[in-house]
């Protein structure tokens, strides 16, 4: 599918909502699922055997040109070989929404694209693999684009295509709203299971948004630094670049309890009979309490995921709105992963990385709403390790200092809050905004002048995700497509 462009003045999101679906339209979703699933297998298999065709022909030293054609693997191309083999390979298909294969053929042209660039070296990342057959424990979802998708007034039901009115277990109000008074617009709904066996709807929504003025911005601290930590009570930390902490923000007792439940379900789990046998090193058969736990740990992840995504939006909703420059880190900048050993202490730092992309995701929208600037430092700035008092650093900090105590200027300091000053005065060039004094805006660090500040000189640079930049139009399209797609989110979790 092309690659949707938001139009200017807009911004794409995702709305999702759990589900409470009668048992018949369980029923309609696997049978959607399955149909998606089909699609894409069947036209995966089709790829396969047209590619080990060319290749047999090949060695037997046909031309090029003699060679059975390729398969289209475009979207294009999928749908209409599906539709003419459809009526023999799924002869049930007219009771599924064409919407339900077009999910899993679409599945199959991204990861064959994906494949193809990724094999000829036209794809940054990771390498990408041939496109695997999905199996009866792949994610269960469909996405519809076309149809009846709509959000019922009552804020408690949802209608979609051939899945009628279904009752959603929260209040659909926060997208009712703006939908009602036209401010957004339903793109397309994915439906899919999570790891509990919970239903959900994502709504990707284009949402027409006016620019608030800095009224409220600019109430607080005009340039703050954030640190996002790896302790409950220290989850995230702002500090100003004078050096005052202006906010600490620790984890709700409600997630320290659902991570502290999840832990105890994960034990449960290893003492019961799972699928793997130490003892002899072969497969064997859960037992049924196994499997219990198994989906109920399922549940407690998506609790405590539910929990922790709350505290981000909130924290993240006030850092816009307070202040005009908001300067984060970039993805595991301390660079102390290796620091770690013990496996909590392993999982805490994961923990603390996904909750700093959540947080710049949210801050490079939200900023937008509210007329602020997001600042990302280099990911290689030794925010941690940097001295705020006299700019020296020390490279052998580890995880498990909590204070930061310099040998040369005597300052001890919350580990944390030093780093949010630190990232704090790398924003501070940004302070009068892009009309600002003429030194390009883009680097915060190359004029951040001789004041003994030495070693933020040395390569630090950031990137300003700005209101009205292009920086931020391309990021945002990452975001959508990082939540319009749910299906690459469950994939990747
Ligand atoms: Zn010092």
């Amino acid at each position: 599918m092309a690659r949707f462009q938001v139009p200017d003045g807009s911004t794409a999101q995702a709305y999702k909502f759990a589900l409470d679906p009668t048992p018949a339209q369980v029923r309609t979703f696997r049978s959607h699922a399955g149909a998606a699933r089909k699609a894409h297998n069947t036209m995966l298999a089709a790829v396969k055997a047209a590619l080990d065709q060319r290749h047999a022909e090949r060695t037997y030293g046909l031309a090029e040109d003699e060679l059975t054609p390729a398969l289209n693997w475009s979207l294009a191309g999928l749908r209409k070989a599906w539709n003419s083999r459809k009526h023999v390979v799924a002869p049930w298909w007219a009771e599924n929404s064409k919407e339900a294969y077009n999910t899993g053929l679409d599945a199959l042209a991204r990861g064959l694209e994906a494949w193809s660039k990724s094999r000829k070296g036209q794809r940054a990342g990771k390498a990408v693999g041939f496109p695997r057959y999905k199996t009866a424990r792949s994610r269960r979802s469909v996405r519809f684009t076309t149809g009846t998708i709509r959000v019922e007034t009552d804020r408690h039901h949802v209608t979609l295509p051939r899945l009628g009115r279904i009752r959603t277990h929260e209040s659909t109000r926060k997208l009712a709203r703006r939908i009602e008074n036209g401010t957004a617009r339903i793109l397309s709904a994915t439906v899919s299971e999570d790891s509990s066996g919970r239903w959900h709807v994502a709504f990707q929504v284009l949402v027409q948004r006016t620019v608030e003025v800095p009224g409220h911005v600019g109430l607080g601290e005009p340039v703050v630094g954030v640190d996002v930590g790896v302790k409950a009570d220290s989850l995230i930390v702002v500090a100003t670049p004078d050096g005052r902490e202006v906010d600490r923000i620790s984890a709700p007792k409600s997630l320290s309890a659902a991570q502290a439940r999840l832990r105890a379900l994960q034990r449960r789990a290893a003492r019961q009979r799972g699928p793997y046998d130490p003892a002899t090193k072969t497969k064997q058969t859960p037992s049924n309490r196994w499997r219990k736990t198994q989906r109920r740990i399922g549940r407690a992840h998506a609790h405590a995921a539910a929990v922790r995504l709350d505290v981000l939006h909130k924290a993240t909703t006030a850092l816009a709105r307070r202040h005009r420059v908001i300067v984060v880190e970039t993805l595991n900048a301390s660079g102390m992963r290796s620091a770690g050993g013990a496996y909590k202490r392993g999982l805490n730092r994961a923990l603390a990385d996904a909750a700093l992309a959540q947080i710049r995701r949210m801050l490079s929208y939200k900023t937008r709403w509210y007329g602020s600037t997001v600042v990302e430092a280099d990911r290689f700035f030794p925010s941690s390790k940097t001295c705020s008092g006299c700019g020296r650093r020390k490279p052998n900090l580890t995880l498990a200092d909590r204070m930061y105590v310099c040998e040369h200027c005597g300052v001890m300091i919350d580990r944390d809050r030093n780093a949010a000053i630190n990232l704090a005065r790398l924003g501070e060039t940004h302070r009068t905004g892009d009309t600002g004094t003429g030194t390009g805006s883009s680097s915060a660090a190359t004029d951040s002048g001789g004041d003994g500040r030495g070693a933020m000189q040395e390569s630090a640079t950031t990137r300003v995700v700005d209101a009205a930049g292009e920086e931020a139009s391309t990021r945002h399209d990452n975001t959508v497509g990082r939540t319009g797609t749910a299906s690459s989110e469950g994939e990747a979790a």
